[in-house]
């Protein structure tokens, strides 16, 4: 199947070919056509399936006829990176067409957003908050809306954003085209789902299954090794970008700075930094500065950055899911990635819930000359696994809708999230060392 096929606008048809996509992903080949048959959609797709695009190609379609400078589309999705992405395909796929898209989103400042709102856009690419406190001051006429898309509908009910969610959905016009997008479906999404789609066309993508070119591997350690342990492996791998994830902020920003001092060019990406912070540090990965980012969960949700080579999970996930979210990082659209996920004894349980759910037995390696045998050492502060951060909430405090609806422009998106953290620098460091093969490979059952 080629692109051509669906008879999009030959602007948006030039745009596609020029940002290089030449066959459409499975989940475009069934999401566009749909959609351009102006019908409500109920997507079940990962990122890094290439959803981005089966929903903003026809809608920038639709886009094209019609009144300009009004809003027309409205995106919600649970984070700002993700808003920002979002953003930039539509601004990638839509540049000959003359079609404005905005972000909204908390922890920056209100009034460019209010200016852009102002002078006129057709698209407003959201996260929940922010957008509710537009819709409460009147800096946002979104009583012509003729497009809502839900992104990552399961990542919003997990961040505790599905009362703002439907708090939304009442501000804005019944008659109306939906689609909502979701990794996976909780039965208060299937609920939302029922409540706001009309006669929905399903349209799915590889279940929960991870992109096939990923390979994994699973690397038994004991917690206070892990720290040594990512340095051989980081040392033995020849690797572009790393994407490292922990369980918690501080381990996160504990280990960006450990691999720092090790020279390695680093960053971390987690709730407490400002939203500059956050900005730079993605940025700075995207474009190479940093070659490896370490993240939370929650901070790296949809994080796109095409040359991830490797993902490597310090501290292995809460559920399989979030595995796959996480591994979702790397491989995409076709290319091939690795997996690398660190397991201590105390994580068996969860090795095989995510074995049982991928229907497979993970490879299980070695690293030859690591000395595996280092005892802990005695006050183990540095490497001991702090306790679990409490999961946010799923019912947010309302603050926004008690306290009058003011703008406030520093306030976040990310329930939980506070502006503050220290810069910090990247430094040239050891990259592109040259692969040895350290591994021993051996292959368990389950
Ligand atoms: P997404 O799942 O929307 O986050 O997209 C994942 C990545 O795939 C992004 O970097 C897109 O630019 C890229 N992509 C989307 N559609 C295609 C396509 N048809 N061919 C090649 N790459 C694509």
């Amino acid at each position: 199947m080629e692109f051509k096929e669906f008879n999009l606008h030959p602007v948006i048809a030039a745009s596609i070919t020029e940002a290089g996509y030449v066959t459409p992903t499975p989940i475009q080949q069934q999401a566009i056509p749909t959609v351009m048959q102006g019908r409500d959609v109920m997507g079940l797709a990962q990122t890094g399936t290439g959803k981005t695009a089966a929903f903003a190609l026809p809608v920038l379609h639709r886009l094209m006829d019609g009144p300009r400078r009004t809003v027309r589309a409205l995106v919600v999705a649970p984070t700002r990176e993700l808003a920002e992405q979002i953003h930039e395909s539509f601004v990638t796929l839509g540049r000959k067409t003359q079609l404005k898209s905005v972000t909204v989103y908390g922890g920056v400042n209100v009034n460019p957003q209010i200016q852009a709102l102002k002078n006129g856009v057709e698209i407003v690419v959201a996260c929940p908050g922010r957008l509710l406190d537009h819709i409460s001051q009147g800096t946002i006429d979104l009583s012509h809306l003729e497009v809502l898309i839900l992104d990552e509908a399961d990542q919003m009910f997990d961040m505790g954003f599905l009362p703002d969610i439907r708090r939304i959905l009442k501000q804005i016009p019944a008659k109306r085209q939906t689609l909502l997008f979701s990794a996976t479906m909780p039965p208060d999404i299937n609920k939302l789902a029922q409540d706001i789609l009309t006669d929905p066309v399903t349209v799915k993508v590889g279940n929960t299954a991870p992109p096939v070119t990923v390979s994994h591997a699973l690397y038994p350690v004991e917690q206070h090794l892990k720290t040594a342990l990512l340095m051989e492996l980081l040392k033995h791998t020849d690797t572009e970008s790393v994407l490292i994830f922990t369980r918690t902020k501080h381990r996160a920003k504990r280990l960006g700075e450990q691999l720092e001092k090790a020279g390695y060019k680093s960053a971390s990406l987690q709730g407490n930094l400002s939203q500059n912070r956050r900005q730079e540090a993605l940025n700075g990965f995207r474009d190479g500065t940093y070659q490896i980012l370490v993240a939370t969960d929650i901070a790296a949700r949809g994080i796109d950055v095409s040359q991830i080579s490797h993902v490597i999970n310090y501290d292995i996930p809460d559920t399989p899911e979030a595995y796959v979210h996480r591994i979702g990082r790397t491989g995409r659209a076709a290319k091939s990635g690795d997996a690398f996920t660190m397991v201590c004894s105390e994580d068996t349980v969860m090795v095989r819930t995510i074995e049982k759910k991928l229907g497979t037995a993970l490879e299980r390696r070695t690293i030859t000359d690591f000395d595996y045998s280092v005892p802990a050492p005695k006050k183990d502060a540095e490497f001991a696994r702090p306790p679990r951060e409490p999961r946010p909430a799923r019912k947010p405090v309302d603050a926004k809708k008690s306290s009058g609806g003011s703008i406030n422009p520093f306030k976040s998106d990310h329930p939980g999230s506070k502006p503050s953290g220290r810069p910090q620098q990247g430094r040239p460091g050891v990259t592109g060392a040259t692969p040895k093969p350290v591994f021993n490979s051996s292959r368990r059952g389950k």
